[in-house]
């Protein structure tokens, strides 16, 4: 099915200000800190360059100016994943934007051309190279005659600088378009944080005494914890993905990792799927999908998944191991949160990650010469290091990340795990002198692990066969346990008072800082990690009931998404629904004035949200507004989206005849929007003929499958089918369905408990 943009809804009159257009067109009440002068810089047609933290909200600092200006804005965007991602979330918005690219068909292709020609598209997303092919060059000439181009916006803009991680030769060409179009402002937008890379962007664009915007990289919505990777630690990551209930990467560094934990969580009962380069591009694309709209919680990956995917609503990013430098975790861990809602950035920290990373570091050799890289192995060392300084510090970790930044922040951030729950500092003299004569017993042959054994009495075959069972410190250390002694371990080879040899075979060595410990002449203390508990502050009643309302419309999201093929987060974002729990809009007035909710989702869901609002006060008892008469319907106990007005128009269509294409065209609609209905009026028995919907060998085939497998989830099913009903139908039949399913069944489910008529 394509979708042919609308021209955008003209401004009304009262829509003079940007705050009316932002309202208008998205919902939101307020711009974030520095997009009002972007957008101004760029409504008097200057060339800028934008500089912002992902989530700092860019997208909206052209899309806006290309709504408000006269002719078409050229956006140039790296990856066709995220192309797509836009323009769905801009059409869902009622906003013009198509794509050209090589996945069109010719058709496609041409009818896209002719709506730009028509004036019918504010935004036009393309690929660098498409950007530089003679003939799009010359329907761009046209675009500039007939309509006009009111800008070159150049999204991830790094991407042309050899000094950024991710070049991309074709982005070295943009400078023509500067030449043929020499009149039209450039925009440069990129998340760098590098000083290099932006004057590189400055000089190949040749920007024209741009606005530039620095925005603080400082991301407040992101809690920052390390905790260390011990026994326990999968177990507490494992209570954490099931409390927070929402989207969670989790980064490793090997495929095996990966594939590894995807299973573990697998088995305890989390939704997760794996990412990695081993797998085919099939899989991972279904993967990627299957996240992006929720059927999944969990993705374990390496750090190559994320560049692709705008996913705004990650609630949890945690890196299973360590990550190779800061900038590189301050950008994977960035995934967090790009909604601005609070989302939170947990590091595993094993020391002994260090060795495997060291090892791969020591392998960078020159492939002509076989020759080690000296200099690429110094550096990557050192920002090794920092990252292992980061994990062990005991200051705000926020400061750390800004400070790698040239970016001052001042202490407390209050966000942070050593800003909360600052660790006490203790004495372990007396410990770190057993530890160290233990290891001078043992001739300082031996590693860590070992050591500990001896301090802790073990009586182990590696014990006995060296006789250690006999030195005066076997036993000394039973009073602490093993996390304890490698905790004042490790301390104590960072503070370079205890060394390790760095041959692949790690055994401890004394130094100066040994000895001066050992006489007396000098105190170890160590910053003693918290215990990993969370305090629950108990949650008070009114919580308690806008977290079931929020799951509740939360469902109601999912199911709209999947009727429509789109992600969740493209109807609204988690805040939309973290509001609408607290304040129970009940009327459209009401509705319209939750943040995120513009005029085209207000007419679109509307009716939907707010049936399902008083549905729920209903069932609980709340006191419930009197509906306007005229509104919606009440709500069929089992009906999971209620009927509003704009169903019955459609099912008016619908029995005059009319194809669901049909109707699409004269309720200006999209045709999912279209069958969305049709499905909605099927399961609340106001369509109850299959005839013109569906065959009955499909419904029985698809039904038998719902049978098995539950009917919430639509990608399972369609797999399950192998791929031989598209969505469209397995709609209809699931629609078809739920209608028969007795009424006091729910009708929606866990896949885990399909629907059954009781025996
Ligand atoms: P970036 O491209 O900088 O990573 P996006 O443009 O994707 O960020 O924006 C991140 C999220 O913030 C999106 O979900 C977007 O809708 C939201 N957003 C942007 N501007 C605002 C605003 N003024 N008020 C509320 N939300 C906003
Ligand atoms: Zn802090």
């Amino acid at each position: 099915m394509t979708v042919t943009p609308r021209p955008a809804p003209p401004l009304p009159a009262g829509l003079a200000s940007l705050e009316a257009a932002l309202k208008h067109y998205y919902g939101y009440d307020s711009f974030r800190p520095g997009q009002r002068e972007i957008i101004e810089a760029a409504m008097e047609g200057r060339d800028q360059l934008i500089i912002m933290p992902t989530g700092g909200g860019k997208s909206l600092c052209f899309q806006l100016p290309a709504l408000l200006k006269p002719g078409v804005m050229v956006v140039v965007s790296p990856l066709i994943a995220l192309m797509q991602d836009q323009v769905e979330s801009l059409q869902e918005n009622g906003i013009a934007a198509t794509f050209l690219n090589s996945s069109l068909g010719a058709q496609e292709a041409r009818s896209r051309q002719n709506d730009l020609l028509d004036g019918k598209v504010k935004l036009l997303y393309v690929a660098p190279e498409r950007l530089l092919n003679p003939n799009f060059l010359t329907l761009l000439d046209e675009v500039a005659r007939e309509v006009g181009i009111s800008a070159f916006a150049i999204d991830e803009a790094h991407c042309l600088s050899e000094w950024g991680h991710d070049f991309r030769p074709e982005y070295r060409q943009l400078n023509r378009i500067r030449d043929r179009y020499p009149y039209v402002p450039c925009l440069a937008l990129t998340a760098t944080a590098t000083e290099r890379v932006r004057e590189d962007i400055m000089a190949q664009l040749q920007l024209r005494e741009p606005f530039i915007h620095v925005a603080s990289f400082n991301r407040t919505n992101l809690y920052y914890e390390v905790r260390p990777k011990d026994r326990n630690a999968y177990a507490g990551l494992l209570a954490m993905i099931k409390k927070n209930g929402g989207s969670a990467i989790i980064y490793c560094l090997s495929r095996k990792s990966v594939d590894e934990t995807a299973a573990r969580l697998q088995q305890d009962g989390i939704a997760a799927l794996p990412y990695h380069a081993g797998m085919g591009d099939g899989d991972r694309a279904r993967n990627q999908t299957r996240f992006i709209r929720d059927d999944v919680q969990v993705m374990v990956a390496t750090v190559a998944f994320g560049m692709g995917i705008n996913k705004p609503d990650v609630r949890l990013v945690v890196h299973y191991d360590l990550p190779r430098n800061i900038e590189g975790y301050y950008q994977e861990s960035g995934r967090a949160g790009r909604d601005g809602d609070p989302a939170h950035c947990l590091l595993l920290f094993n020391p002994g990650d260090l060795k495997r990373i060291e090892w791969i570091i020591d392998q960078k050799v020159d492939p002509q010469t076989g020759e080690p890289l000296e200099q690429e192995q110094r550096i990557a060392r050192q920002q090794l290091r920092q990252v292992v300084d980061y994990a062990e510090s005991t200051t705000c970790r926020r400061t750390i990340q800004l400070g790698y930044f040239g970016e001052r922040f001042g202490g407390n951030c209050g966000q942070c795990d050593n800003c909360c729950h600052p660790q006490p500092i203790e004495d372990w003299t007396i410990p770190a002198q057993k530890m160290l004569s233990c290891v001078a017993r043992c001739q300082e042959r031996f590693g860590m692990a070992h050591i500990i054994d001896v301090l802790r009495g073990s009586k182990n075959k590696r014990i006995q066969k060296y006789g250690h069972e006999a030195l005066s410190t076997h036993g000394i250390g039973k009073d602490r346990t093993v996390d304890q002694w490698r905790l004042l371990g490790r301390s104590l080879l960072h503070q370079n008072l205890l060394e390790e040899t760095q041959d692949g075979f790690p055994v401890l060595k004394l130094n100066g800082g040994s000895w001066e410990v050992l006489r007396k002449q000098r105190k170890v203390e160590i910053a003693v990690p918290r215990q990993l508990k969370r305090v629950d502050s108990a949650a008070s009643a009114s919580r308690q009931e806008a977290e079931q309302l929020f799951d509740r419309l939360r469902r109601l999201r999912k199911t709209l998404a999947d009727e429509q093929r789109i992600a969740p987060y493209m109807v609204f974002a988690d805040s939309s629904l973290r509001q609408m729990a607290q304040q129970r809009p009940q009327s459209l007035m009401a509705f319209g004035k939750v943040t995120g909710v513009g005029n085209r989702k207000l007419e679109q869901y509307g009716d939907r949200f707010i049936a399902e609002i008083q549905a729920y006060c209903a069932d609980m008892g709340l006191e419930t507004p009197p509906a306007p008469t005229g509104t919606a319907a009440p709500p069929a106990r089992r009906d999971p989206s209620p009927l509003g007005n704009t169903h019955f128009a459609t099912l008016a269509l619908f029995q005059e005849g009319h194809s669901l294409d049909d109707i699409a065209e004269q309720r200006q609609i999209k045709p999912r929007t279209a069958l969305s209905h049709i499905a909605s009026l099927i399961e609340a028995g106001r369509i109850i003929s299959r005839d013109r919907l569906i065959s009955d060998a499909d419904y029985a085939a698809i039904t038998a499958a719902m049978a098995e497998l539950g009917d919430s989830m639509l990608g399972p099913l369609h797999l399950h089918l192998q791929e031989r009903y598209d969505y469209d139908q397995i709609l209809i039949a699931r629609a078809f369905w739920r209608q028969a399913q007795p009424a006091s069944q729910p009708a929606s489910q866990p896949a885990s408990q399909p629907a059954q008529p009781p025996g």
